[in-house]
Formats: structure tokens, sequence, C-alpha cells
């Protein structure tokens, strides 16, 4: 008899581990439940206004071989390399990211380069004991504290709505570059270029129909080899006893037996109704927090000079915290369409009174900081708008938040079958390729019986011993 496997979510991760999954020698009957109607999760793309666009900028980037090569595998030649120019705003000045030193301080203007020098110098000097505590330590001791207030501060309490005292220092470990202010006066000294090369090398694999293709075609693949996707399919809980998974329920009450379950609905609402689990932990699980995305979409008439793909709004005087120029993309997004279209990112909590405003409002305060970001000329016409609401879209790394993660690991670690991946699946702030990885995992300790700790993929800081890479001409070795 063949191992009745469910895999829940058809996001990056659900998909990912479905398609391994689907190709395994071993008897399976794979079996993908999705909530919404469309495949793709976070990484689906939408057809808007004759025109492609993702939700929020969506790079994928991987230096690991098993990543890159799936991606391959299912996307084929149908891809463009995009060149990344991205940008930061701060008071009406545009910034490169990821910051370079030299234009930073050039940029800043004499005195306040002066100030950020000392504050870095004195950074060096004295480290503070708790320096890798929190997301404030961390980039205060790394950068000194001028910077910080400058380019990390505000975007980063827009985006996760608690002090940055109070973020784990986890988020700047994954996400932050290293910068070297003694690098870049050194450059400054011997009047070198800034940086030509590295931006030149900058660029990414994007699929020509959109993020959202990779996942469309996987579930595609999926079917032609005979498992199932299921839409509209909202699992209401995972069902165990006597340390084994046993099934999973809908809403509609059906219970479907499995022998395997790979989840990546939110950890939060899995602990919530898997049966078995301690209180105690349930109760940890309702501390960890999401927050969640507004996207305005705006439709300008024509095309904008810049060439950002998407720029980061520093700015505390204004509400959005990042806008997406899909127009910068690739051209097979906007087709035949004159216009340009934006994306503004709006970051908030169920409670905030921004979620509940409605689309025409959201719509005005977009286009009002469109006007603002001065991203074009004040004559650019904003055609119309499109909201959409993204819950528990980013986990929030609260300090503490690993001391409530580790029992309910531990927890599921107890129940045999059930494996948890993803980004909310997992409480990880993952990106694509963190997802896909956990995916391919996942598959194989079902598929192959293999042992793999996904709770450490994405915990490593992408430190790969075959880094390798993908450019115009397939896979490449990637300098270490
Ligand atoms: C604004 C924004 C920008 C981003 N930019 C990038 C980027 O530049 N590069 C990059 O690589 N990544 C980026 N990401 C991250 C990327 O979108 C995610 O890492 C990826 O989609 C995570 O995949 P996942 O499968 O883990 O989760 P998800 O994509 O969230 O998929 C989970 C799926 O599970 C389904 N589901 C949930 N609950 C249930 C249930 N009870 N029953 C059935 N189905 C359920 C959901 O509907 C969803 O389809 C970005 C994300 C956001 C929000």
């Amino acid at each position: 008899m063949s191992k009745r496997v469910a895999v829940i979510g058809a996001g990056p991760a659900g998909m990912t581990a479905a398609y391994v999954l689907t190709k395994s020698p071993a008897n399976l009957d794979v079996n993908v439940y999705e909530a919404s109607e469309q495949v793709g999760g976070l990484s689906r793309s939408l057809r808007l206004w004759n025109q492609i666009v993702d939700l929020g900028p969506h790079r994928f980037f991987s230096r690991d071989r098993r990543v890159n090569s799936l991606w391959l595998e299912v996307v084929g030649r149908d891809y463009v390399m995009v060149p990344r120019l991205t940008r930061i705003l701060y008071q009406g000045r545009y910034f490169q990211y990821p910051l370079q030193a030299m234009d930073a301080l050039q940029r800043l203007g004499p005195l306040e380069a002066t100030r950020c020098v000392a504050s870095y110098g004195a950074a060096r000097f004295k480290q503070p004991k708790d320096y890798c505590e929190s997301f404030e330590s961390w980039v205060t001791a790394r950068f000194g504290r001028r910077l910080y207030e400058i380019f990390f501060r505000t975007y980063s309490e827009k985006l996760w709505g608690i002090p940055c005292s109070e973020l784990d220092s986890d988020f700047a470990a994954q996400r932050i570059r290293k910068l070297s202010l003694g690098a870049a006066l050194k450059q400054l000294a011997v009047r070198r270029k800034n940086n030509e090369h590295r931006t030149l090398v900058d660029r990414f694999a994007y699929p020509n129909g959109g993020t959202g293709q990779v996942y469309e075609r996987m579930a595609e693949m999926v079917q032609e080899r005979g498992g199932r996707v299921h839409l509209g399919a909202h699992i209401k809980r995972v069902v165990a006893s006597a340390g084994r998974v046993r099934g999973i329920e809908l809403y509609s009450d059906e219970f479907v037996p499995c022998d395997a379950v790979i989840s990546s609905m939110p950890l939060t609402s899995l602990i919530a109704r898997l049966n078995g689990v301690p209180e105690r932990i349930r109760e940890m699980a309702r501390r960890l927090s999401y927050r969640n995305t507004i996207l305005v979409y705006l439709e300008i008439a024509g095309e904008l000079d810049s060439r950002d793909n998407w720029v980061y709004v520093q700015d505390p005087g204004l509400t959005v915290g990042r806008i997406t120029n899909f127009r910068n993309w690739s051209p097979s997004l906007y087709g035949n369409s004159p216009n340009t279209i934006l994306a503004l990112e709006y970051w908030c909590n169920s409670d905030d009174e921004l979620w509940r405003r409605s689309d025409g409002e959201l719509g005005r305060l977009g286009a009002d900081e469109f006007r603002a970001s001065r991203l074009a000329s004040d004559a650019a016409d904003v055609l119309r708008s499109h909201v959409v609401r993204i819950p528990k879209s980013y986990p929030v790394y609260q300090r503490g938040y690993k001391d409530i993660l580790r029992p309910i690991q531990e927890v599921l670690r107890s129940v045999e079958g059930l494996q948890a991946i993803g980004r909310y699946g997992a409480f990880k702030y993952n990106n694509q390729d963190h997802s896909i990885l956990m995916g391919i995992l996942a598959a194989e300790n079902v598929a192959a019986g293999t042992a793999h700790d996904l709770w450490q993929v994405n915990s490593d800081f992408e430190e790969y011993q075959e880094a390798c890479r993908i450019d115009e001409t397939g896979l490449v070795p990637a300098p270490c």
C-alpha cells in the first residue's frame, strides 16, 4: 500500500515538498491542500491591469546547489537576469543599498559624515556587553549609533512595529551585509572609483512569468506525476494520537487519514489545534506574533526615470516602508502596456487603524506618499489603485522568541510523521530559497527516511560548502 502524504500549503515550501515527493521512486500518494484559490503563497504573481506583478519585490537568490538546481529544473531557460538597483530614501535623498560606505558618507555631507565616522570609531572601541542581544545593539556595535539612527532604525521599526531594542539580533545577522567604513576611508585616500564592480555583478535570475510561475509550474508537474493539488482546501487541524500523526481535518469537517504530514500553515495555528499539546505550550505559542502587510498598487501613466527595482523608505515622515517598480524587473511583466505599476508596502498589526482603512483611503494614501517620495516628477499621473492585504506576512523576532520556539519544536519532534516547514509554518524569517530548502529536506525525510533537522535551515547564516549561483548560462560556481 502506498504511503499517504498530506502537504499543507502550496507556497514555495509546500510546493517544493510535493514536487520532490512526486519525483521520488518511493510509493507515495501525495496531496497538497491549499486554503486559497491559487498556488504560490506569498510568492504568487497576480494579473493586474494587463500586467503581471508580485506581492512586493521577489528577488530569488541562493548560494545552495540543491536549491538553485531545483529552481532551474522547474523554470528551464524561461528567465532573465535582472540588474539589481535598490536604494534607501532618507530625508529626500537617495542612498545606495546595500549600504556603500563611500556613497553614504558623500551624500550625508561633511558634517553628518564626520559625526558618523566618529560614532563608528567610538563603537569599535567600546563594544557594549549585550551587543549581540538586540537588533539595536547589534547594529550600533558594528556601524555606530549615528548610522544606525539614520539607516536602520526607522525602517526596522516600521516593519516590525516594536522598538529595535526589543527586536532579536537574529534578524540583523541574517539580513545585513557587512560594511567597512575603514575600507571606505582607504578608498577615499587613494581616490578609487566607488565599487562599480560590485554593482555590475549584482544581478538575479527572475522568471519571465513572474515569481509565481515557479510554483505554478511545480503544481503542474506534481499533477502530471499523479499528485493532487486541492485549492480552496483550508485545513483546520492536524490529528495525532499516541505520538504519531493520523491525518488532517478540513474546515468542512472532512477527515483525511495520512501517514505523514508536512505542514506550512502558521505554526501558531498548528499548535493551537494539534491534539495532545500541553496547555503550557499552547500558551507559549500564543505569544508568538506576526506582522501584516498592506500592498497598495498604483498604476502610473508612462515610465519613471528611476531605474530602482525597489526603494526602502527610511523617511520617518512617510508611513510607506518600501516601493517596488515592476517596470524595472522584466519587460515580460508589462508586455504592451505603456504604464508603470508600483507596489507600496505598509506594515501593521490586525488591531491597527491602518489595517481597517478602506481600499479607497489606502489608495489615496499611496498616491500621496508616492508623490512625496519624489520617485517621479509632481506631474506623474496616478491612474488607479488596487489593495491587497496579507495577514501574518512576517514572523516577528521579538527578543526571547527562541526561548518560546524551543519547547514548541520539542513537542513537534515528538509527533512521528509530522514536520513543520516554511516561513510562518516554522516561524522563520525565510526567503523563497530557505522555504525551498526546507521543502526539499522535509520530502527527503519522508521519501528516503533521512533525518534532516529542518529547524537548522536559515539559522546558519548562509555558509555553504558548495556555493553556486545562477547566471544566464545556468548554474555557475560562486566565489566564497
Ligand atoms: C512583501 C514581501 C517581499 C518579499 N520579498 C522576497 C524576496 O525579495 N525574495 C525572496 O526570496 N523572498 C521574499 N519574500 C518571502 C517569500 O515570499 C516567502 O519566503 C515565501 O513565499 C515563503 O514560502 P512558504 O511556503 O514558506 O510560505 P507562504 O508563501 O506563506 O505559503 C504558505 C501557504 O500555506 C497556505 N495556508 C496557510 N494556512 C493554511 C491552512 N490552514 N490550510 C491550507 N493552506 C494553508 C497559504 O494560503 C499559503 O499559500 C517576501 C515576502 C513578502 C511578504
